[in-house]
């Protein structure tokens, strides 16, 4: 993979009229692109349809490929110090029986892989915006290609010109939507609990664990030195209603059989604790453009977050577009230069992802024991290879 940054001492169209670029959304893949575009001296509208930044509930693992891009920006020191380092990532069984670990130390020179709140990374970007005019409590009604501009309708009735578009309106993107027309998301099969538990012991607050059941999984994710982000998925189907406004006591009766940490875990919940429920998809997009109009982060490759690639995709799109974009009679070759050099990492961590989660949800349980007999005789080496592929750019 190319290194996606280079600060431009000299831009090549200094003298021209600067991009003007719409950037529809304030999630992370949103506010990224227009923090790095204001570097390049793009003039950037971000629209978002929330009416306030509301608190961004739970937390969120950046790996050290999403690390190093914001290390190189200077980001980082910010984000480190909201934030707690993950050393070791395991995959245990249900009893907590650990099936393979991974280390990250041989990486620390290159980047450290980090769990942040959301709202404490949200908080962060927005702070190193400082040109872009941000619009909340709008959105678009029409978006139209021109000849040479995109013609915007807001929601608020006003039109605009503008060089390109960007959708980063996350995995169910209106943008998509308005541009390739309607097409459904690949429900994957299960769906997830998020939480956060606090005043718990963390003996190994460095690692990340995540455990595999039959048809069910369930993660553990040390956010500071007492409290962890949890995740629990459960082989369902898409908008089980009886999954999405479950009780505290019918969730804890679903984990059970789980031992190790969870029943601690489970213990620590009382009802009323705050669940979010989603069913985890997969965004199934091979074209990203549309004339001057692009997708990005969720909105272009929304995926299962087996592999915890969103945000750090999502950070490595905006700088690689940032970077491709360069004049405004060039907008759609430097559009489908992007596609072409993105799609095709995105697409294979896409199905990696997609993989890893049929895996870990299996169900039978015959299957599910020669599974963690096989995973736990896999030579360590091929999955460093693997992931050392994934995570780190050449
Ligand atoms: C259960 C779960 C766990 C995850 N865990 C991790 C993890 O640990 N690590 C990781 O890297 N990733 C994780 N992810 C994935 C990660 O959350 C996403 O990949 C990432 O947040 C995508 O950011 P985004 O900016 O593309 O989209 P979003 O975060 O969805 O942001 C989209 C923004 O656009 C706004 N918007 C939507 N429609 C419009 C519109 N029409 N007009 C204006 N604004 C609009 C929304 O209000 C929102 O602010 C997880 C995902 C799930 C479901």
């Amino acid at each position: 993979m190319a290194v996606y940054y280079k600060s431009r001492r000299v831009m090549p169209f200094m003298n021209l009229k600067p991009l003007h670029i719409l950037v529809v959304g304030g999630g992370i893949a949103g506010i990224m692109l227009a923090l790095l575009s204001e570097r390049r001296a793009f003039k950037v509208t971000l629209i978002e349809k929330s009416k306030e930044w509301r608190p961004v509930v739970g937390a969120i693992t950046l790996t050290l490929n999403g690390v190093r891009l914001l290390k190189e920006i200077g980001l980082f020191p910010a984000i480190e110090a909201r934030s707690n380092e993950i050393r070791n990532i395991n995959i245990a069984d249900e009893q907590g029986e650990i099936l393979s670990s991974f280390n990250l130390d041989g990486y620390a020179d290159y980047a450290k892989t980090v769990t942040i709140l959301r709202h404490d990374l949200h908080n962060i970007l927005l702070s190193h915006l400082h040109t872009t005019a941000v619009h909340l409590d709008t959105t678009f009604s029409s978006i139209e290609n021109d000849d040479n501009k995109v013609k915007v309708t807001l929601s608020n009735g006003h039109q605009q010109y503008y060089d390109a578009v960007v959708g980063c309106d996350g995995i169910n993107s209106t943008v998509r939507k308005a541009v390739f027309g309607k097409r459904s998301n690949k429900y994957a099969g299960y769906s997830s609990w998020r939480f956060i538990a606090n005043n718990l012991p963390q003996p190994h607050s460095d690692t990340i664990t995540e455990m595999w059941g039959n048809g069910k999984r369930f993660g553990i994710v040390p956010v500071s030195e007492n409290s962890v982000h949890c995740f629990a998925s459960v082989n369902t189907t898409k908008n089980y209603v009886a999954y999405s406004n479950i009780s505290i006591a019918a969730f804890k009766n679903l984990f059970t059989d789980f031992g190790g940490p969870v029943p601690g875990i489970m213990a620590s919940l009382e009802e009323g604790h705050e669940l979010m429920y989603n069913d985890l998809e997969d965004v199934p997009l091979q074209k990203y453009h549309k004339g001057r109009v692009i997708l990005m982060g969720d909105a272009a490759h929304g995926m299962t977050p087996n592999l915890t690639q969103g945000a750090a995709l999502a950070i490595e799109d905006a700088f690689l577009l940032v970077n491709k974009l360069t004049h405004t009679s060039k907008v759609e070759k430097d559009l489908a230069a992007f596609h072409l050099e993105r799609s095709k990492r995105v697409f294979a961590v896409q199905r990696k992802s997609n993989l890893l989660g049929r895996i870990g949800q299996l169900k039978t349980p015959a299957l599910c024991g020669l599974r963690n007999f096989c995973w736990k005789n896999i030579p360590d080496k091929w999955i460093q290879n693997d992931l050392k592929n994934l995570l780190v750019s050449r």
